[in-house]
């Protein structure tokens, strides 16, 4: 039997609903308009999209932002700049450098510099090291829109194998991290494969809940699958084929019980839990 489509598109678009109200309730009390600052160097046509959209959705959400849009021969010391003056900028609540940073720019020292209070991504020191004793102050927005997805749909994930496929900063360890704490979408039994996994389907058939983010096309074959399984792919990958997952959709949705598409999976969550930190930092920020 064909898998259940798990729709982060639908999903997305009733949390930007629940946080426009909470946005406008909060401007209401405050008269403090949440700000995203935008930070894109150079200019990486995915990224323009990606920054794109997460500027119309912050706009379609109540929130407003800015974009700055330093050249791709811009310095760290100047990127360094730029990232102190929106620190020190009440106006501005949230700080995304979009990532990846043209070569030549230490990336690190760039995000380091971002204040931890305006961290939206969740990649500062301080942050991570507050999600590793589950006293988070953002969730970083990719795996923060998986568990989500997860909650709302109502799949247990106490007890359950869960499996990461990938180890990034960005997605794999901070999910790892999030779902093996104690606490509601959460107490979960989990494991990371990366590429020095030895016998890698041995290790993915085992999960009740496999979730991949690792950048390979159709990686992910359905002998790589339990039965009835939930499949969330975080992968994107431009293809001939155009835009495809790291999970062979057609083939894995014949053996998994849920699954999610790409694209409207995980992609619109992710923008979803950004608009969700914005308006937590300036709750954050203000009184
Ligand atoms: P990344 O930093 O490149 O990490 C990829 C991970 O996959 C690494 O841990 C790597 O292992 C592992 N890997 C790669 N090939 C492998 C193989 N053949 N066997 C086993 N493991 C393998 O990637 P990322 O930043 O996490 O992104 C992953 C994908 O998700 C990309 O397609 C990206 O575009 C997408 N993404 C989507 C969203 C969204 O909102 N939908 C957000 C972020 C990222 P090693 O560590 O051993 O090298």
């Amino acid at each position: 039997m064909s898998a259940a489509i798990l729709d982060g598109k639908g999903m997305a678009k009733e949390i930007r609903a629940e946080i426009a109200q909470d946005v406008a309730e909060f401007t209401g009390k405050t008269g403090v308009t949440p700000c995203l600052a935008a930070v894109l160097v150079g200019e990486n046509p995915a990224s323009q999209v990606y920054v794109r959209n997460k500027q119309k959705a912050c706009e379609n959400c109540g929130l407003t932002s800015q974009l700055h849009t330093p050249s791709a021969e811009t310095t760290t010391d100047e990127l360094l700049a730029l990232i102190d003056k929106l620190n020190n900028d009440s106006a501005v609540h949230g700080i995304l450098v979009q990532l990846p940073l043209p070569d030549g720019i230490d990336e690190l020292r760039v995000l380091d510099a971002v204040s931890p209070a305006k961290d939206v991504d969740a990649f500062h020191p301080e942050n991570v090291g507050r999600i590793v004793q589950n006293r988070p102050r953002f969730l970083p927005c990719t795996p923060h829109g998986i568990q989500q997805m997860l909650v709302r749909s109502k799949v247990e994930t106490s007890g359950a194998n869960v499996v990461v496929l990938g180890r990034s900063d960005i997605v794999g360890k901070p999910m790892a991290l999030m779902l093996v704490q104690k606490g509601p979408g959460a107490n979960a039994t989990v494991t990371v494969c990366h590429s020095r996994t030895r016998d890698l389907p041995a290790v993915t058939r085992e999960a009740d809940i496999l979730i991949v983010a690792m950048g390979v096309a159709k990686f992910v074959t359905a002998d790589m699958v339990k039965p009835g399984a939930v499949v969330i792919d975080v992968g994107i990958n431009r293809t001939d084929d155009g835009l495809v997952g790291d999970v062979d959709f057609d083939a894995v949705k014949e053996v998994a019980g849920l699954i999610t598409p790409v694209p409207g999976g995980v992609g619109p969550m992710t923008i979803a839990m950004l608009l969700r930190n914005t308006l937590t930092a300036a709750t954050l920020q203000t009184g």
